[in-house]
């Protein structure tokens, strides 16, 4: 069934010169690589981590609170390279700061409360420095087994930049490789001879290029309709595709309905957020967005389906600025 709405989907919209392909496609990274002629090394440690995004720093500054020793590799030749290299320029943080904030350490008191990017970064850089945390570059995990008699991981990683295969022994594996890190394109029929050009949303960094092109947002999560409002705002005649039912919410909605989360039932929480939304956003169901059945917070504690905080995008909805197509329509 996705496959004809992909492919008639294409054919409907071949009146674009650009997509943009959004978190339709995420997955998590399979580890495998060639690993022949590669020169093997054995590495003993307590603990290996597997990824120096914030999980995989945030788990480093703990363990050595706790003077616990460990590796962190990271396939990448930087940390966070999701925040510094795959993010759009205008992103903040979609949550407020005190849900973001990595253990141990907190933002400095003058932080704005949604961070923006290149502050998250900096605060990054400065949490490596203050756990001197040593992540082993450019080097990437292939496999992992656990050895159930001797009780500990086999990894076999490998430098990427000296052919090297280096198999770890630990006693303790964390994985903290991440859920939006690799750009996942589906296969759509026709894609490939689309004549304008087709980027993932990792990719996209700014409006500013594609100002008086058309272009169309394949996608309606959190990045599908920050880009949409991004790309419109810069002069771009913006359409965007919306396949399922979305919450949208403010962002001050979601802070609240976090900070309620502690204390009051999800249920409880989520008729609040959505009679609250259904107040400010007013009904969207004509514009093309209607709501899940199931409320924002249980959905996301279910599914794991965050709810879209919007950044302006739905007033350029509500005024035919984004134009909206709904698959089922395009069947
Ligand atoms: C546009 C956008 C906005 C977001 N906004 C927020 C927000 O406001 N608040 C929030 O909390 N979250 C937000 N997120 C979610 C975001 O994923 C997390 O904030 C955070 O980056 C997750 O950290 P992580 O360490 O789990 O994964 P990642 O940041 O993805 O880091 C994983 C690391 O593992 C490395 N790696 C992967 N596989 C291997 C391997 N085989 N070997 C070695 N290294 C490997 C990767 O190169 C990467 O550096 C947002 C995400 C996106 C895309």
């Amino acid at each position: 069934m996705g496959y004809i709405i992909v492919q008639r989907f294409i054919q409907r919209t071949n009146k674009h010169s650009h997509l943009i392909l959004g978190p339709l496609a995420y997955h998590r990274i399979p580890f495998s690589t060639t690993l022949s002629n590669l020169v093997f090394a054995m590495e003993e440690v307590g603990v290996l981590i597997v990824g120096a995004g914030p999980a995989g720093l945030a788990t480093a500054a703990c363990l050595t609170q706790f003077s616990i020793p460990y590796v962190i590799v990271e396939r990448e030749s930087c940390s966070a390279s999701l925040w510094r290299n795959r993010a759009y320029d205008r992103l903040k943080l979609h949550l407020a700061k005190e849900f973001c904030e990595l253990p141990h350490m907190s933002y400095p008191a003058d932080a704005p409360t949604y961070i923006p990017k290149t502050l998250f970064v900096k605060y990054l850089d400065d949490y490596i420095e203050r756990f001197n945390i040593q992540p082993k570059y450019l080097t990437s995990v292939d496999s992992s087994t656990y050895d159930n008699d001797k009780k500990c991981w086999s990894i076999v990683a490998h430098d990427m930049a000296g052919c090297t295969a280096i198999n770890f022994i630990a006693k303790f594996l964390v994985v903290a490789s991440g859920e939006n890190s690799a750009e996942n394109i589906p296969v759509i029929p026709g894609l490939q001879s689309f004549p304008g050009e087709a980027m993932h949303s990792s990719r996209y960094k700014s409006g500013k290029s594609f100002s008086g092109k058309s272009v169309l947002v394949i996608g309606s999560g959190n990045s599908g309709m920050e880009i949409a409002y991004d790309l419109a705002t810069h002069g771009a005649n913006t359409s965007i595709v919306i396949r399922s039912p979305i919450h949208v919410m403010t962002k001050a909605l979601i802070r609240l309905g976090m900070t309620l989360a502690h204390r009051v039932p999800l249920n409880l929480v989520d008729n609040l957020l959505v009679a609250a939304a259904k107040f400010v956003f007013g009904d969207l169901s004509r514009h093309g967005i209607t709501m899940p059945k199931v409320g924002p917070m249980i959905l996301k504690s279910k599914t794991g389906r965050s709810a879209v905080i919007d950044v302006g995008t739905v007033g350029l909805i509500k005024q035919r600025i984004i134009q909206v197509s709904i698959l089922s329509d395009m069947i």
